[in-house]
């Protein structure tokens, strides 16, 4: 580990005095740097990591001066209240964890595992252990919850992994979507780079590349065992959508404008995949195609909600002109500035409000510019997400016009258009796609999720709806009566939540290895259960008490739960300073 000379004093309230240093470790071969703070306890020196900083030393020494600004506003504050409330916060703060560290979290816990770990696990290919499962399968059901049947003119769909070879082609895949594998002269580091890239792009140590080889990046397989021929796993979900398009049209009586969505399975033989789930060779994408007359811009659906929505967005003419700088505006000022069109702002809106449901704030949009658009694409962005790790693509949004429907008729010889019977003409629609990397948004989840308590004890902060359980069951002691509740308790609770029964080791150890999964509500059978049938439920996040009669449990849950209601109020509040 390297200490840098730089240095500086923060803070001397109540806190003491503190010394903070941008630090840098080495994990694997890689760099990454943190802000380590030195505090006095008890006389010995202490270090405690404050933030994780990035990979590039400038980008370290920029946040560190940010984060020690915002620590001296919180903590020179006059207003008393303000301080008050900090210390508050802070006895459960979130705690920057990089990419290394999660991946471990991941594994320790049952969240993630390498595929077929016994072998020395498969590079691009992971399993989703008991919690990660149920995380993920959480995760999934909100999304089609808020975009198909919250939506009356979104219809699901769940297509086959294999199609016809020619979906392939006439998507373009089979011939543009190539990895150029090089190695650098200078380092000799291997990485690929997209087709176009090659020859333009040199290695961060300003080495020239070489090309090794140029590769597929579908999967090929067989398919028949007499008459094979030659198939490939979907690199994307989202041609499906516009081959059923058609026969959905016909047999749903959806008119126009209307969405088909789908979560499923992708596969692309990444040269290099890495950074844990960021990057792998099998994953979802959660996608909808919408389909909209183009004679038809006005959005029916864009309220003033969408148009006043703030976001933080880096344009296309602050990159030409080779600056990075974020800025804050809305989806009604990028309207007037013709960023984009009715239907584009709307669904760009929807997707920012459902990543706010889920408490991911940390939001950013990148419009591509003019020589990075995709050839079937008059506008794009690009959705990230400030990662504790960094920033990083967590969806996108295109406007593909009329591109994919145009190039299946070429290959099929299939007539397209549907009669609108509002226009009461042909139409072959246009199409704006909001997308999704699903796996992405898990590891977003958790990274904003990991906090740690006073005790330095991990409490994962996920939203109780998501949470892969929802309760843990207590028996106070190991006794007959105790058990046998909260046995029953759990039973009746399991038919409708992912629920467990822990029976072993004290309450505070039972407490703590429940936050540091993220269950939400710990429930204890105990003396007075037996006598007025009412339990305690203990909250995750404030470790706040509530008395409940066992007849009102499971309402009180689903409402907790389910609707976000404040399970406080719906119960007696136990005084624990008392205890
Ligand atoms: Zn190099």
């Amino acid at each position: 580990m390297e200490r840098f000379k730089y240095s500086f004093v923060v803070g001397n309230m109540n806190l003491g005095v503190h010394m903070a240093f941008i630090v840098k470790k080495k994990i694997k071969g890689n760099e990454y740097y943190y802000l380590n703070e030195n505090k006095r306890v008890d006389g010995k020196v202490k270090t405690k990591t404050l933030a994780y900083l990035g990979k590039i030393r400038e980008d370290a020494e920029q946040k560190a001066e940010e984060f020690m600004k915002q620590f001296s506003v919180n903590t020179n504050s006059k207003n008393e209240n303000i301080r008050k409330e900090n210390i508050q916060i802070s006895k459960l703060k979130s705690f920057p964890i990089n990419i290394e560290e999660l991946a471990q979290f991941c594994k320790s816990k049952g969240f993630v595992f390498r595929s077929s770990d016994i072998y020395g696990g498969f590079s691009g290919f992971w399993d989703f252990g008991p919690l990660g499962v149920e995380l993920f399968n959480n995760i999934k059901q909100d999304w089609w919850n808020y975009f198909v049947r919250q939506n009356e003119n979104v219809v699901g769909l769940d297509a086959s992994i294999i199609s016809h070879p020619k979906t392939w082609k006439a998507s373009g895949h089979i011939t543009g979507f190539k990895d150029v594998a090089v190695v650098c002269k200078k380092c000799k580091k291997s990485v690929k780079l997209e087709l176009s890239e090659f020859g333009k792009v040199k290695c961060d140590c300003g080495g020239e590349y070489e090309k090794i080889g140029v590769f597929d990046m579908l999967f090929k397989t067989n398919v028949g065992a007499l008459d094979k021929s030659e198939a490939y796993l979907r690199g994307e979900t989202a041609q499906a959508m516009f081959m059923d398009f058609k026969l959905i049209h016909q047999t749903s009586r959806m008119k126009l404008p209307f969405g088909i969505a789908q979560i499923g399975r992708c596969f692309r033989n990444e040269i290099a995949p890495r950074d844990f789930l960021f990057r792998g060779r099998e994953f979802h994408i959660g996608e909808i195609e919408f389909f909209i007359d183009s004679d038809e811009k006005k959005c029916g659906l864009l309220e003033k909600k969408h148009l006043n929505l703030k976001l933080k967005l880096l344009d296309a003419e602050t990159q030409e002109k080779g600056n990075g700088n974020l800025n804050e505006t809305t989806i009604g000022n990028m309207l007037k500035g013709k960023k984009l069109e009715e239907w584009h702002a709307y669904w760009l809106a929807e997707q920012i409000f459902w990543f706010k449901s889920l408490n991911l704030n940390e939001i950013k949009i990148r419009e591509h510019m003019k020589d990075e658009l995709s050839h079937y694409s008059s506008a794009t962005f690009d959705i990230d997400y400030e990662y504790s790790f960094g920033s990083n693509e967590i969806a996108g949004n295109a406007n593909r016009g009329q591109y994919d429907l145009l190039q299946h008729v070429k290959e099929s010889k299939q007539k397209m258009e549907i009669f609108d019977e509002k226009t009461n003409k042909k139409v072959l629609p246009m199409v704006i796609e909001p997308t999704f990397g699903m796996e992405r948004i898990f590891l977003a989840l958790l990274t904003k999720a990991y906090s740690k308590n006073e005790k330095g004890e991990i409490v994962l902060q996920l939203p109780s709806k998501l949470a892969p359980i929802k309760a843990a069951i207590f028996p106070i002691v190991k006794k007959q009566e105790f058990e046998k509740m909260a046995r029953d308790v759990f039973f009746e609770l399991k038919k409708e939540f992912n629920v467990i029964y822990d029976g072993s080791g004290s309450i505070g150890r039972r407490y703590s290895r429940n936050d540091e999964i993220g269950t939400p509500y710990c429930i204890t059978i105990d003396g007075d259960s037996l006598k007025n049938k009412d339990v305690t439920v203990r909250i995750r996040d404030n470790g706040k008490q509530v008395r409940i009669k066992i007849k009102d449990l499971k309402e009180s849950l689903r409402k907790s739960i389910n609707e976000g209601e404040d399970i406080l109020r719906l119960g007696r509040i136990v005084d624990t300073r008392k205890k």
